[in-house]
């Protein structure tokens, strides 16, 4: 985390014309939501980012954060990742790319995926809103410390 405050604003100020540019009311909470989802690989619950944010913003609710990314996802500048049964994560990345889920420390990985469709013929005329690539198993840290 950046000590620089001079430095954090004018980041802060960055994200609140991304939101704006994307039909967002950059609110103080919703750019720390952002900037912090931005910022982590990890592929967060809503869980982890209260906790995360919490004591930096003592009003947050869960609530807040889920509302939150609900508009994230509306607006096309977030991802919800249902790869696990019982809980959601978040990516900021929105390209078309696959996710492996380590069944083992629950590292979630992004790999570029290009998904050739074979029988086109069934999809003629669909339009395709949303692609979901998923992958399992066990990551290479996890087997190497085996
Ligand atoms: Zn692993
Ligand atoms: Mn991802």
């Amino acid at each position: 985390m950046s000590t620089n405050k001079a430095g954090d604003d004018m980041h802060s100020n960055h994200v609140g014309e991304f939101l704006k540019d994307n039909g967002i009311k950059p609110s103080y909470q919703r750019i720390k939501i952002y900037e912090y989802l931005m910022g982590s690989m990890t592929h967060p619950t809503v869980d982890t980012i209260y906790n995360a944010l919490c004591d930096q913003i003592p009003t947050l609710s869960k609530t807040t954060v889920y509302n939150t990314l609900k508009v994230f996802i509306d607006k096309g500048i977030a991802m919800a990742i249902t790869i696990d049964d019982n809980e959601v994560r978040y990516d900021t990345r929105t390209d078309v790319h696959g996710h492996f889920k380590c069944e083992k420390c629950n590292e979630i990985y992004d790999f570029k995926a290009n998904i050739e469709l074979e029988d086109e013929d069934v999809l003629r005329g669909f339009e395709i809103t949303k692609q979901q690539l998923f992958f399992y198993g066990v990551c290479k840290h996890c087997s190497e410390a085996k």
